[in-house]
């Protein structure tokens, strides 16, 4: 009755407080969120698109704040990039997720070897202090580094050819795998990406959200997949939401897809349970 011709409905709107002004997180916030360990880390399965089974685990990185609940990595992974705490965000979620990776690789032995995919930062790119420090996390967890792939974005690792090369290089004599994520959003030259040590292309979201659609896309994913294939690189289509999707990723042999058609990122709970239901 009331709202019939709007009125007290408007009333009510002005009446009611303000929302409160997003949280802007400062540097401040951050290193408070590292000290008192408010990051955690969700995991999203990656699955062998021939067949569905799982392939390995991405870890991605969140921040359970006491006050403003979960803040996404968009809003502040760029601030810890500025601030250089990005090697401290990257250590943190190894931290966490290499001894959970360590006792899922031997409670779900029976799904095959696993990999465990971990974003790195461009920033990272001239420190080798980083790469001893990665590396003995591994040693410590019993982690083989030829389980972990380090992601890099397309952006950062062409921006910086030369300092990527290096870090990339010394990361591959390690034996960690390498990964081109967002790909299909930067602009490679074919000889850089020939000269970089990558073992996947990840095929950017923006393509494989509106492949169902757009033609374009379709061409673009399919493109990549064929690219992959020549310099013997395995392909993954990130953001997989639906089966047409998925079927147009098995027709053209695309490796490996992630998104939630498959599964959201989880907490390590939801995970195990996840992986339970997937043996059966
Ligand atoms: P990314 O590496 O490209 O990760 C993929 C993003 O897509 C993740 O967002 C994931 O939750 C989301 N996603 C996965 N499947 C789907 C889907 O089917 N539909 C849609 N709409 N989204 C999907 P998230 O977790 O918010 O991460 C955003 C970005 O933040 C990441 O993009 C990555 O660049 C960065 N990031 C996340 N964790 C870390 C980290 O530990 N270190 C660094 N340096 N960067 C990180
Ligand atoms: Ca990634
Ligand atoms: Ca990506
Ligand atoms: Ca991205």
């Amino acid at each position: 009755l009331f709202e019939a011709n709007g009125e007290p409905t408007r009333l009510a709107e002005a009446a009611r407080p303000l929302p409160a002004p997003a949280f802007k997180p400062g540097v401040a916030d951050l290193q408070t969120a590292l000290d008192q360990k408010h990051l955690f880390v969700v995991y999203q399965p990656k699955i062998h698109c021939s067949t569905g089974r799982l392939s390995g685990l991405e870890a991605l990185v969140r921040w359970q704040h006491p006050d403003h609940g979960i803040i996404t990595p968009d809003r502040f992974i760029p601030l810890a990039e500025e601030a250089g705490l990005i090697d401290a965000i990257t250590l943190a979620v190894l931290n966490d997720a290499l001894p959970w990776f360590a006792k899922w690789s031997l409670d779900y032995e029976k799904l095959g070897e696993l990999t465990l995919s971990i974003n790195i930062s461009a920033r990272s790119l001239g420190r080798p202090e980083l790469i001893d420090s990665i590396v003995n996390l591994c040693t410590h967890s019993g982690v083989s580094p030829s389980k972990l792939i380090f992601e890099l974005t397309e952006t950062a690792a062409m921006d910086e050819p030369v300092a990527a090369l290096t870090l990339l290089t010394r990361l591959r004599v390690h034996g960690f795998l390498l990964s081109l994520d967002d790909f299909g959003t930067g602009y490679s030259s074919m000889l850089q990406l020939v000269r970089l040590p990558f073992s996947e292309l990840k095929i950017d979201r923006s393509f494989v959200a509106s492949a169902a659609t757009s033609q374009e896309s379709r061409a673009v994913i399919r493109c990549i997949t064929d690219l992959g294939r020549s310099l013997g690189m395995k392909t993954t289509a990130e953001g997989v939401e639906d089966s047409a999707t998925h079927a147009y990723l098995q027709e053209i042999g695309c490796d490996l897809a992630q998104g939630y058609l498959f599964s959201r990122p989880l907490t390590p709970m939801l995970l195990a349970n996840w992986m339970d239901k997937h043996l059966e």
